[in-house]
């Protein structure tokens, strides 16, 4: 016998989930996308944060759900507004490794209060990660919920 606790031992369960195992598909689009079609963008694809990249798929800027909102209050024409004026950007982006542990990424996503973040790999030579997946308050949920029902590897 070990001499383990239970907490202990969920405990180290919790810390070996990898960010890689866990990740979702990216949804992105460019700076020069409108606050119209990102809108669209974000419904037809049904997420809450979208991950603004350039040509090889280099992360510059993300915009959220009140990002567009914000941008969509008073009487603009929301197709002449592009998402680059509106959106965080880098290097003012939390991000997260796929080495990383699902903890790292769910104590991220609470002290820097937001709802998703990037999964990069640093590119040599270029100007910023390239994006290759995403974590949200959702991957954290389900991951919860398998540990709970004891179906999580
Ligand atoms: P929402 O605005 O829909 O509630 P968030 O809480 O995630 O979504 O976003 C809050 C603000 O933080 C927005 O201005 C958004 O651009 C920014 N933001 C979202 N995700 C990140 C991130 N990973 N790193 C830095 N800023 C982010």
């Amino acid at each position: 016998y070990s001499g383990k606790t239970g907490n202990q031992l969920l405990g180290e369960h919790i810390r070996k989930l990898s960010i890689k195992d866990w990740k979702s598909v990216p949804v992105v689009c460019q700076e020069e996308t409108s606050v119209y079609d990102a809108i669209c963008h974000m419904f037809l694809e049904d997420v809450g944060t979208l991950f603004v990249v350039k040509e090889g798929g280099i992360l510059v800027g993300v915009v959220s759900r009140k990002d567009l909102l914000k941008s969509s209050m008073g009487n603009q024409n929301l197709q002449s507004i592009p998402v680059g004026v509106v959106m965080t950007r880098m290097p003012n982006i939390v991000t997260c490794d796929p080495e990383d542990s699902l903890l790292d990424a769910a104590a991220k996503l609470i002290r820097n209060q937001v709802d998703a973040l990037p999964v990069v790999k640093e590119r040599e030579g270029e100007s910023g990660p390239e994006v290759v997946g995403r974590i949200t308050k959702t991957t954290i949920t389900k991951a919860f919920v398998e540990l709970g029902e004891g179906t999580s590897v």
